[in-house]
């Protein structure tokens, strides 16, 4: 890391000047004259020459240097704060993107789309009730209602709590019936980007037996420590949930369940969720664009979510890179030069409820889905990017490899070949587009994770600014080459992919498989 940030400098005042080189020690000199010969040699395309060197040294010393980036970050997450689509603060937040881009010097439109269901917590309480003769009766548990869930009756669900475990096939028969029961699901505590899926791809089959066998509701053990609360929704459609469910915290939940254990058959709960539940309600997505010059109506999309959770303040997931979206737009403007191709600069709305926001923009704009030539997302806080996910292709990475060559020191070429759900690339990748999701480092994003502790003291500011760097040219070497850098895959070519990658037990996991196979969503037979 050290080593990193000691090039990274070094490239930084190279471009400034060609400053006393005697000054540097052996292998900075070293470094300095490989960035040289990189500047010299280096093309975004095979057929050539071109600028994504050129382009590298000039965006470098805008972005490391004096940036507005990190106060418009801070503003987003102090002042707006978090902000769940369809509620005030996603009003505040779309204000914010149009300033940003504004100031940037770069147009901007909003685009609408409608949000299914607006959902807001109550003042969620959860009790034990019984047995009476435990010194535990009357207990409050700590648990915020997972996003989207139901609202119970007024006063709340009292019913007997049944230890589902982790909630496998075995376990729901060894448990008998649940009708009428409040079930408790236990889950690790999350350290890895598996974890993370499994929080999401494990939920929905156990949501489906509990409603089948007529549970009244499920808890969700928390996966991060301390007492930590975090919310995320197992509804992905945008549509309110089957089921009452909460996330307990932690060390609660743990409680609970040796509650459980020690008193077979007689601990209850009392259960309130008066979630607030309203809608349908029109939101906005924030359209930043630097025209082309050569091919305008051709576009490359750099794209981020600027909406969050409510419980932190929704700096790493994923304000900051709304504000390295902004700060990429205003580099690529202040380089004083167009690309051949035309930057769209997106920040999706609705990503939270199922990527509601990029799924509504793919639709929208479904007559020139042809032209847009690849997708760049960035939606893993701010730990340092170390290539890109490709969506299931490896046709873009030879491409990819040219663009980014003038950062290879950075070690942010090693891309993956994998697709997977998770954010919003996925409707574009469904229709056959090229799209890239950084590979970043889980640094501190796990354990802040849609929780009351993702605020802006959480975010590297050194690594925002140089995953901005990589960004910036990403999207200016994809919008400047003189090819395109992939096909738009077809119907057929997209199921092959689907099935190479796993995706498609994704997709039948999460719901989106019948829509997919209807023609309901992505690319048509
Ligand atoms: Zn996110």
């Amino acid at each position: 890391m050290l080593y990193r940030l000691a090039a990274l400098l070094l490239v930084a005042c190279s471009t400034e000047s060609r400053l006393a080189t005697a000054q540097l020690k052996p292998s900075e000199t070293d470094a300095l004259s490989k960035l040289q010969a990189a500047q010299n040699s280096v093309a975004c395309s095979a057929t050539e020459a071109s600028s994504c060197a050129q382009a590298a040294a000039k965006l470098m010393p805008i972005i490391l240097g004096d940036s507005p980036m990190i106060e418009n970050l801070r503003r987003l997450s102090d002042e707006v704060g978090g902000r769940v689509t369809g509620t005030p603060q996603m009003t505040k937040a779309v204000r914010w993107g149009v300033a940003g881009f504004r100031s940037a010097g770069v147009d901007v439109v909003t685009e609408k789309y409608t949000l299914p269901v607006t959902w807001k917590e109550g003042a969620t309480r959860l009790i034990i009730t019984a047995p009476a003769s435990s010194g535990a009766a009357n207990a409050a548990l700590r648990a915020v209602s997972e996003g989207w869930a139901p609202a119970t009756p007024r006063d709340g669900i009292e019913a007997p709590v049944i230890d589902i475990a982790d909630g496998s096939e075995a376990e729901i028969s060894r448990a008998g019936n649940l009708k009428g029961a409040i079930l408790l699901a236990h889950a690790d505590i999350g350290s890895t980007w598996a974890d993370l899926f499994n929080e999401y791809l494990r939920p929905p089959r156990i949501i489906a037996r509990a409603v089948e066998k007529g549970a009244a509701a499920i808890l969700w053990t928390g996966a991060r420590e301390r007492d930590l609360l975090y919310r995320h929704t197992n509804s992905l459609d945008g549509e309110i949930d089957k089921i009452p469910q909460a996330v307990v915290a932690r060390e609660d939940a743990l409680r609970l369940s040796r509650l459980v254990a020690a008193n077979p058959g007689q601990v209850r709960l009392r259960l309130s969720l008066p979630n607030e539940i309203g809608g349908p309600a029109e939101q906005e997505n924030v359209v930043g664009e630097i025209r082309g010059y050569e091919k305008p109506d051709e576009a490359v999309i750099l794209g981020a979510h600027l909406d969050s959770w409510e419980l932190g303040t929704g700096a790493l997931d994923d304000g900051c890179n709304a504000a390295l979206v902004i700060e990429a737009a205003r580099a690529i403007k202040a380089m004083g030069v167009l690309p051949k191709r035309t930057i769209r600069f997106l920040l999706f709305s609705g990503e939270e409820q199922g990527t509601i926001g990029s799924h509504a923009y793919v639709k929208s704009h479904n007559g020139e889905l042809d032209k847009i030539r690849a997708v760049v997302i960035f939606d893993s806080g701010s730990g340092r990017v170390s290539g890109y996910s490709l969506g299931g292709r490896t046709d873009t990475a030879g491409a990819l490899r040219q663009i980014l060559q003038p950062l290879v020191s950075w070690g942010a070429t090693n891309h993956t070949a994998d697709a997977s759900f998770g954010t919003d690339n996925f409707d574009f990748l469904l229709e056959g587009i090229p799209t890239f999701v950084a590979n970043q480092e889980i640094a501190n994003y796990l354990a802040n994770y849609h929780a009351a502790s993702d605020t802006f003291d959480k975010v590297d500011q050194r690594e925002l600014k140089m995953n901005t760097v990589v960004a910036a040219l990403t999207a200016w070497g994809i919008a400047d080459r003189a090819e395109p850098i992939g096909k738009r895959l077809t119907r057929p070519e997209l199921d092959t992919l689907l099935k190479q990658t796993g995706l498609d037990v994704q997709m039948q996991l999460l719901g989106y498989w019948e829509q997919w196979q209807a023609g309901d969503r992505g690319r048509q037979p």
